[in-house]
């Protein structure tokens, strides 16, 4: 099929799947940019000059990703009127390898969610078990670009992950979410959620094409100063090229871990099932399996929720009217105080989930809480990482470069974790949005019990669709620091388990 009928074939379901509630900003049907840019990327590959293997691709973006020629609006009230003067680096970086951009997806505001239901815009309506009146939950924050992918509105979609939100919205879509190693994307014009976490990701419906769209990314930016410079990264392929671990990515079988603290009792029937079966497919595939014990993992959730809403609330004060922000109507008189304007401007821009990051934010961060929650929170962190580290086969490749002694073999080490993306198969929509007494807004926290530590960690980390006792299940992948071309390469040995 020629690039451009792929392109109508995208856009025309753009337009009539509009009901789930996947785009911001799609694209016209008519034709628009994309038609002749997909037009001019048929030439190129007929003439063998494709500019990438992603030439006149659709590429959707998440609306918290800044794109000079559409808005960007993070699912806010606050950003309703604004358009980037500039496009992020990832974007760019896509759009010079040919792809086409093709519209803006939903999220929750900022971010912040599990199940892309706090959004100005609407919740994202996943379809994939129920009817249109009966819609589950597509996951969050990033469940927009899952959507879009599972439904063929795009080819694939850039997302952001914090705490999961790529491999969570993957999981309960049936596609491949990938979450780099924190610090190998740009994170240059993106919308800050929580910095320290805060990773651009991928999404596709094959682990292939999230790889072709990584190997476009994975590029050094200047502009942000978390990006790995070109030297930290020879560090990091020669820590993993020494010779007890160089034959991993070719046949040489692999130790695979399986963290015994993943087993909670919440864990739904049909997920365990997955991660046995999966667990038993890499088996027979010649992989040796070994229990390994993550004890932090219980804490890594709490310990998130700290250091995430302190970091958000710090990054969203600058959202005030003055210098960012739509500015309150009834604040702009001039005849009100400054912290008038502020509130009003505020209190009417975002949403409750926002808000509620907010206070928990600017709580853990007061003189009289600092003590108890951050600062514990950030030495959980550490242990985590403390960790991972301590079962991987390969050291922490940054790590590793400071210490004097030559690093070892680990002869009980793991080159990879396997365990399941998310506790459960996706809720339905009316469940996670009809808070009463029953449910707290703390439930949807708990999504985040597998995805979390990874991100505390910076580790790559990939969700996986493979086939459970009734649906596809997400089954999540860990690495070492550093180590995203082996997990990338798990991923699709996990993947033939579906073909
Ligand atoms: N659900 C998590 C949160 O609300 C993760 C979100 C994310 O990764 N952006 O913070």
């Amino acid at each position: 099929m020629s690039l451009l009928l792929e392109a109508e074939r995208y856009v025309a379901n753009q337009s009539s799947r509009a009901a789930l509630n996947a785009f911001i900003t799609p694209l016209r049907s008519q034709s628009g940019r994309w038609h002749d840019q997909a037009k001019d990327a048929d030439t190129r590959g007929k003439q063998g000059k494709a500019k990438s293997r992603l030439d006149g691709r659709l590429v959707a973006i998440k609306d918290n990703i800044c794109t000079r020629d559409l808005p960007t609006t993070c699912a806010s009230q606050i950003l309703n009127a604004y358009t980037s003067p500039f496009n992020a680096t990832v974007v760019q970086q896509l759009e010079d390898a040919g792809a086409i951009i093709a519209g803006k997806t939903n999220l929750d505001e900022f971010g912040m969610g599990s199940h892309s239901v706090h959004s100005r815009f609407g919740p994202v309506k996943n379809t994939r078990r129920g009817d249109d009146s009966n819609y589950i939950s597509a996951g969050g924050s990033s469940g927009g670009s899952a959507l879009a992918v599972a439904t063929d509105q795009c080819y694939s979609a850039l997302g952001t992950d914090t705490g999961g939100s790529i491999r969570l919205p993957a999981a309960y879509t049936g596609t491949v979410g990938f979450k780099p190693s924190y610090g190998l994307l740009s994170r240059w014009g993106v919308v800050a959620y929580a910095n320290s976490l805060d990773t651009v990701g991928i999404m596709a419906k094959r682990t292939s094409t999230v790889r072709d769209v990584f190997d476009i990314l994975n590029q050094h930016d200047h502009r942000d100063p978390t990006s790995l410079s070109p030297s930290s990264k020879a560090r990091i392929s020669s820590a993993l090229k020494l010779p007890h671990l160089s034959s991993r990515l070719t046949s040489s079988p692999l130790r695979i871990g399986v963290p015994l603290e993943y087993n909670i009792s919440e864990l739904a029937a049909p997920v365990r099932e997955s991660w046995r079966r999966s667990i038993e497919f890499l088996r027979q595939q010649g992989h040796t399996i070994r229990p390994v014990s993550l004890p932090m993992t219980k804490s890594a959730l709490s310990a998130y929720y700290i250091l995430a809403p302190a970091e958000a609330s710090s990054n969203l004060a600058k959202y005030d009217g003055v210098r960012y922000g739509t500015r309150s109507e009834d604040g702009n008189d001039g005849t009100e105080s400054e912290s008038h304007l502020y509130a009003k401007t505020r209190g009417e821009g975002f949403g409750e989930e926002v808000k509620r990051r907010i206070m928990l934010g600017a709580f853990s961060l007061s003189a009289q809480a600092i003590d108890n929650y951050f600062i514990q929170a950030q030495r959980i962190r550490r242990l985590v990482k403390h960790d991972f580290d301590a079962v991987f086969r390969a050291e922490h490749p940054l790590a590793a470069e400071t210490s004097a002694a030559e690093p070892q073999e680990r002869p009980a080490g793991v080159d990879v974790l396997i365990c399941p993306t998310a506790p459960t198969p996706p809720p339905s929509i009316f469940g996670v949005t009809n808070v009463n007494a029953s449910r707290s807004p703390l439930d949807a926290y708990v999504n985040d019990v597998f995805t979390v530590p990874a991100s505390l960690a910076g580790l790559p980390a990939i969700s996986v669709p493979v086939p459970g006792s009734e649906d596809l299940t997400g089954i999540q992948v860990i690495g070492q620091y550093g180590d995203d071309e082996l997990v990338l390469k798990v991923a699709e040995v996990l993947e033939e388990q579906s073909s």
